[in-house]
């Protein structure tokens, strides 16, 4: 049997894991910590720094194709695991997607629409992108960010100094802040020959700067907007001749869709496929990393809505089995910290 390397031990790295189980495949997972949500279900691990140069080398000579749950490694280490294996998606989306001002820049070569943004360096860049972009904007760090860490609200020119410290004074971009009817994402999957399947798009509502809920088919709005999105993310795919599953973030703006961000990844707002699509993100990603054809992403449902249960919200997981209809994911972390991802539940209207 061929052996599936996955950097990253968290609840993406589990869900592949058991979608790759089931395809036949066993996992290597690859992560700094000794243990994670995938360590359950993945029988190796190796435990060692995303900088360890002979670690990374050695993982890649045990596997049969690298793929990853998270994409902030460096490219030298991207680089080390090229040389020894096949890394799919490749270097090309890590580099790009890592890196906000780069993906902001890649995206906008491509026609597509973004928030005004610049790249800040130091406290004189802010506020001179404060000049040009206006006050009413955030602060993200370029690389590292997740669940809107490392960003900073800004409202009037007067923030900036506390925004400039409260990301920790690091390479960042300013970006203008985009009024929007929704968010939505696109989820696709792009195969070795180079075909693509998109799944539906969800309807994404964050709270605090984390996804709270997902809901495909995401509305009228939305699907008004659908084919233009689809089309710049069918364009970003091609462009970085991509191998797996790719996630665009988008605003449904009145201008149309305006692109937030990508993950070269599976994608928590993909979630609701495992029960709610012909074939999930996951074993389409499996498949697609595996050279085998693409499974349907065709909804299952009338409709499907899936909901994070963060920090304290999975102690009541007895109360959410009572509804039969409900759908429990638990991804065995053990301490609820606030603001921690620690399952979801995915309900579907037949
Ligand atoms: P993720 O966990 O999705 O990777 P992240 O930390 O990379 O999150 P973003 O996606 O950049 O953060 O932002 C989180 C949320 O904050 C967005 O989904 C959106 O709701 C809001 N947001 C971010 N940028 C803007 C913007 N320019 N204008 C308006 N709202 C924004
Ligand atoms: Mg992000
Ligand atoms: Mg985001």
């Amino acid at each position: 049997g061929s052996t599936i390397g996955i950097l990253g031990g968290g609840q993406l790295g589990r869900m592949i894991a058991i979608a790759a189980a089931q395809l036949g495949y066993r996992t290597h997972i690859y992560a700094p910590e000794t243990s994670g949500p995938a360590a359950d279900v993945s029988p190796r691990w190796t435990c060692a720094a995303y900088e360890d140069a002979s670690a990374l080398a050695a993982f890649a000579d045990s596997v049969d194709v690298v793929t990853y749950e998270f994409e902030n490694i460096d490219p030298g280490a991207v680089e080390v695991l090229s040389t020894h294996g096949l890394v799919r998606p490749g270097a090309a989306a890590l580099r790009v997607a890592q890196d906000r001002l780069a993906e902001k820049n890649f995206v906008r070569h491509l026609g597509g629409l973004t928030a005004p943004f610049a790249s800040v360096e130091s406290l004189d860049d802010l506020e001179q992108a404060i000049a040009t972009i206006g006050s009413r904007a955030i602060l993200k760090t370029n690389r590292m960010g997740y669940d809107g860490k490392g960003q900073a609200r800004l409202n009037e020119p007067g923030d900036a100094v506390g925004a400039w410290n409260a990301i920790g004074r690091q390479s960042a971009i300013l970006e203008g802040f985009v009024t929007f009817e929704e968010e939505f994402s696109v989820i696709l999957a792009r195969s070795v020959d180079g075909g693509i399947r998109f799944w539906d798009s969800p309807a994404n509502v964050h709270v605090d700067g984390i996804l709270s809920t997902s809901i495909a088919p995401g509305g009228e709005r939305i699907e008004a907007q659908v084919d233009a999105a689809r089309a710049l993310a069918a364009q970003v795919a091609q462009a970085l001749d991509y191998v797996g599953v790719l996630t665009l973030e988008f605003f449904a703006s009145a201008d149309g869709p305006v692109f937030n961000e990508m993950a070269p990844r599976v994608h928590n707002s993909g979630h609701w496929t495992i029960e709610g699509a012909v074939t999930s993100q996951f074993e389409n990603h499996v498949r697609a990393i595996c050279g085998l054809p693409l499974g349907d992403t065709a909804l299952a449902a009338k409709s499907v809505q899936m909901r994070n249960l963060i920090g304290e919200e999975a102690n009541d997981w007895q109360a959410i089995l009572a509804d039969p209809v409900n759908h429990l994911h638990l991804y065995g972390k053990h301490e609820a910290r606030p603001g921690r991802k620690m399952g979801h539940v995915t309900r579907l209207t037949l």
